[in-house]
This record gives C-alpha cells, structure tokens and sequence, in this order.
C-alpha cells in the first residue's frame, strides 16, 4: 500500500471531530494527576546575551550525570581533547557545504556518529519502514519542523542520516545533552552512552542530513540551552511551522519570545509528561492557540516506557553499577503498577525472591496471582538485599526504613525523579558518604553498617544504563505519525485542544513494528467482524479498554 495514501487513510479513519475523536481528552488539572493547576515554565536565565565568561559558563554548567562523563572519557578515542574548553559557541566550524549553521561539539567527530545512527536504525524497523513508505510522497512535504529533544543514535533516526528520506525535512533542531531535571532528558546521559556516541551523533546531522542544522552538547549551561532554542527559532528567512517538543521548553520560548509564529504553526506535538501538562494547562486557560498531539499517553508508548522498559533496564542498571548477581537475592519491589510489573518479571525470572508491597488492592491482587509475596516494607526491610521504589509516590522509604536495613543493601527507585527515597534525611553529621563510583554511594553508619544508594535516589535506569533503541522507536514513530496526522489535518479538524492520538494509529504504530518478530497477525473475517461489531481494520478496542 502507498505510504502516504495509507498514513492519510489511518488518519482520517482514526480522526474527525468529536464524534470520530472519541480519545480527545481533556486533563483533570486538579483530578488523578494531583498536579497544581499552576504553569510552571523554566523561564530563568533566558537573558543569553549576556553571555558569561567561559569559567562562568562552567560553573553554570547543568549536572551531567558523572557516569555518562566517564564512559565518554574512558573509550572515546576520537576525542579532540585540545578542544575540550572551548565552548561550542565560541568555535568556527563548517560542514562539507560551508554552512556553519549549525553548534555541535566536535564536527570531526561525524564519521563515528554515522556508525552510531547505523547501529540504531536496526533496532528501529518501524521507523525505516515507515521512512520508506514516506519516500514517495513525502507526507511532510513543505513540513518545517522545530524540534526540541534529547538527541542519540536513536533520535537521529527520526531526520534520517541520509538525504531525501522524505519523511522528515527538518529546518531547525536543538537538541539538549546536559539536562537532568526531566525523565526522558536524562537518557541522554546514561552511563552506557556508548564511548560518548551521542556527541558524534550530534556531529554527524549538520554534514549529512541537508537543512538539518543541529544545536546541542553535552554540558550545555542553562544559558546555553537557552541560547540553543533560540538559535533554532530565530533564523533569518526560515520560520517553523510544526513543533516537536519534548518538557515544552521550545513551545514556551516560542510563546514567550515570538508569539507571532504561531500564525502559521500548524501544531505541536509533545512527548513528555511535563510538556502534556503544560499543554493541557495552557489549553484549559485559553492560551493554547494552535492543536497539540500528546503522543505521551498513546498507549503503545506507555507500554513500552513503563513495563517493558523497566522490564529490561533494571537488571542493567543494577548490574552496571554493583555488578551483583541476581539468584536467590532478597528483593522488595515497592508499588505493582506498570514500572513494579516489569521489575517484579525481570528480577523473578533471574531467580531473586521477590517481595511485593502495595497501597492498591487491585495492584495487590495482581502481585498475589503473579506469585509474589504481598508484604508491608516494615516486615521485610531486614532481610532484604535489594529495595527498589516503583510507586510515582514519596517518601516511600524513610529514614526509619534505611536505618534498619542489613549491610550492604542496595536502595534504588525507578518511579518518580527523585521523591521516592527519603535522601534528604541521610544527610546528617552521623553518617559518612563515600563515592563508590559514579552513580554509586555508600552511606555508613556509626557502627560500619553501610546501604549501596544507587543514583542518589533518581531514576536508576536513567542515570545509569541505556533505553533499550526499540523503545526509543516506539516513541520516534509515534512522534512521526502524529506529526502526519496534525500537518496533514484539513481544517478545522483539530482545534486549539490537546488531542490523543487517534487509537487507530496507535494500533498501527504497533503493527510496523511486529514484522521484525516474524509474527502473523490473525485477520477478522467479515463474519467475526460483523459479530464484534467492529472495522476489519480496527480500531480493535474501545477507549476505556486497558491493555
Ligand atoms: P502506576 O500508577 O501504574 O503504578 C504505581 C503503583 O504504586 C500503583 O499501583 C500504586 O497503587 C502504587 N503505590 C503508590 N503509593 C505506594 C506506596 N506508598 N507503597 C506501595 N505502593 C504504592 O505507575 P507506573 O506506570 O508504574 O509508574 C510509576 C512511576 O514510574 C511514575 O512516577 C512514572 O513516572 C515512573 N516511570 C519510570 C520509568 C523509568 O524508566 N524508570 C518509566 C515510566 C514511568
């Protein structure tokens, strides 16, 4: 089938109006989320021009994470160390077509970081597909697409390190290395970015994808994210007319500095749960001007975000930071949602002993039917090896539970940023710290007792191993349908509203992506579909169903 007929076709079976958009949500500022209906924008230090000097640019540096600064310095032999204090907005750099629109690190360090965005693409067969399906009729033709995100092997992917691939024709991007104050962000910095790939993928854009000016490194400033931003917004001659944001950083700077650029934004599309919010809050006030695509809560995405990513990413994390071996090893997983499933399933089937705890009686029951053991953490916090917070909640473990932990235990959270594990209350004058190795600390009591505190308390997987490519290619094509469906969208389909993206191309997110697993799927036949009342073509289920 046609690439682009069949994106339209997806689309507008999947979408129009109200009635054909049953998955319009509008957010509960004040409902499940409990978030404050308050807008929140990083807006400080946007006084770029005042530049600092290079010390204090230094100093302003964001916390890159130590880990992912020594997996750079420890294999990077490409690196030019010469270059290593001069700040890339200082430097005069080129690419092959003399352009030097463009800020990036290190442009020699291209050629390494096409061999990184090689190694992605295998991993991302829906992405390619999708790619080649988009070379003929280029669905995002005439598309210009300001783009704010973590760039890696993998988001480079998204333009395609290859010329003409259609599907993309990015005029402006910035990417953002150094952040780590956001989820998603802070990828970017894990420990295993391999031998500082991210840094030649970044240098790889500006020379081979054309009109694909990239500003980004790893250690930006606060100013210099700001300065990057504006670097992609303010070009002389170019003006965006898509969004791709990422924390609604870009979409903020946008509203606050050229409000006048929305006249011909076709939308945004926004992948964080911080930019959603925004999102949603902007439109509640009245402020949203164009419509935006929350591809945060497309529940491909979140399936593979929450539970199948765990599901892997916690026994790297754990083993790259303490090397320890899972069998038989007393684990206690706090809160079974999505992100406790999947670590409940990694640690069980490499032979721990899982224990479970949970505020929710449904949740409950599940961990119970899955076999594992439903406890209070009070009555297992002496004999466990390994404590693991997973609830989005905080103060899941306090002081009082740290204190009557075993020797040697490891404590870490793969929940929410760093809310989950009281460490604020580990910081008194009776306890000693001692930098293990990055990301790793042990925290000693006056009698020699120690606890492994992993990431300080933040997202383990985040700061010390990598998002496995196949979840980053969930989210890369379901960022690239729904930036389809906006551009795409005859009038007055979507209005000044955060929309979900329809079911239908949710569905078809997934099914690019099962051809690489050889797997058939069973087709309805006119009967069975008459039966079920449902399009041979899906969608498949009803809204409210849960996955
Ligand atoms: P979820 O709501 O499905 O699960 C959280 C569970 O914790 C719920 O079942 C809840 O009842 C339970 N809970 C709440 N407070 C508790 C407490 N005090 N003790 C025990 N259980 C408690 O959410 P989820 O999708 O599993 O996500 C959990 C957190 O992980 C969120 O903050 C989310 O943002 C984060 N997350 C992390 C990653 C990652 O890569 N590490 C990925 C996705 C989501």
């Amino acid at each position: 089938m046609g690439g682009h007929s069949r994106l339209r076709r997806d689309a507008e079976l999947g979408a129009g109006g109200d009635t054909a958009m049953p998955n319009k949500k509008k957010y509960n500022v004040n409902g499940d989320s409990g978030i404050k209906a308050q807008i929140q924008f990083a807006d400080q230090k946007q006084e770029f021009n005042k530049r600092p000097s290079k010390i204090g640019r230094r100093s302003l540096s964001r916390s890159i994470s130590q880990s992912s600064t020594d997996s750079y310095s420890s294999a990077a032999s490409y690196t030019d160390s010469s270059d290593d204090e001069t700040s890339p907005r200082d430097k005069q750099q080129k690419n092959s077509k003399g352009s030097s629109d463009f800020c990036v690190k290190n442009i020699k360090q291209a050629e390494f970081g096409r061999r990184e965005i090689e190694i992605a693409e295998q991993e991302m067969p829906a992405l390619m597909a999708l790619r080649k399906r988009a070379q003929g009729e280029k669905p995002l033709a005439g598309a210009k697409i300001v783009g704010c995100t973590h760039i890696t092997a993998q988001t480079a992917v998204r333009p395609g390190p290859k010329p003409h691939t259609g599907l993309f024709s990015w005029k402006g991007g910035c990417g953002n290395l150094s952040q780590d104050r956001g989820g998603v962000r802070s990828r970017a910095l894990g420990r295993a970015d391999p031998a500082g790939s991210a840094e030649a993928v970044l240098a790889h854009l500006p020379l081979s994808v054309p009109g694909f000016p990239v500003f980004a490194w790893k250690g930006e400033s606060e100013d210099d994210f700001w300065w990057c931003i504006d670097r992609c917004v303010n070009v002389e001659g170019w003006q965006p007319n898509m969004i791709l944001d990422d924390g609604g950083d870009l979409t903020h700077w946008i509203y606050k500095k050229y409000p006048n650029m929305f006249k011909k934004i076709k939308g945004i599309v926004e992948e964080s749960v911080t930019g959603v919010h925004r999102l949603y809050q902007l439109s509640k006030a009245g402020k949203l001007c164009v419509p935006a695509m929350n591809v945060n809560d497309s529940v491909t995405k979140q399936k593979f975000d929450n539970l199948y990513c765990c599901r892997e990413s916690i026994l790297d994390g754990l083993k790259r930071t303490t090397d320890m071996m899972f069998g038989g090893k007393q684990v206690v997983v706090c809160g079974y949602g999505e992100v406790g499933k999947g670590c409940c399933a990694a640690l069980k089937a490499m032979g721990s002993i899982v224990y479970v705890t949970e505020i929710d009686p449904i949740c409950a029951l599940q961990a119970c039917m899955d076999g594992f053991r439903l406890v209070k953490l009070n009555e297992v916090i002496r004999q466990v090896d390994i404590v693991i917070t997973c609830t989005g909640n905080k103060n899941v473990v306090t002081r009082e539970h740290l204190d009557r932990m075993k020797n040697s235990c490891i404590v870490c959270n793969m929940g929410h940023s760093n809310t989950e594990i009281d460490v604020a209350s580990l910081r008194t004058p009776e306890l000693t710290w001692e930098r293990v190795r990055s990301q790793v600390d042990h925290v000693i009591w006056p009698d020699g007792k120690r606890i492994v505190l992993l990431a300080e308390g933040r997202l383990l997987n985040l700061s010390c191993s990598t998002v496995p490519t196949f979840v980053l290619s969930i989210t890369a094509t379901t960022q690239a349908l729904a930036l389809i469906e906006l551009y795409n969208a005859p009038e007055g389909r979507y209005k000044q509203d955060v929309y979900l993206l329809p079911k239908k191309m949710d569905e078809y997110v997934a099914s690019l992506h099962l051809p690489t697993f050889d797997a058939h799927l069973t087709e309805l036949t006119d009967e069975q579909a008459k039966y079920l009342g449902l399009n041979k073509n899906g969608p498949f289920k009803p809204n409210y169903y849960r996955y």
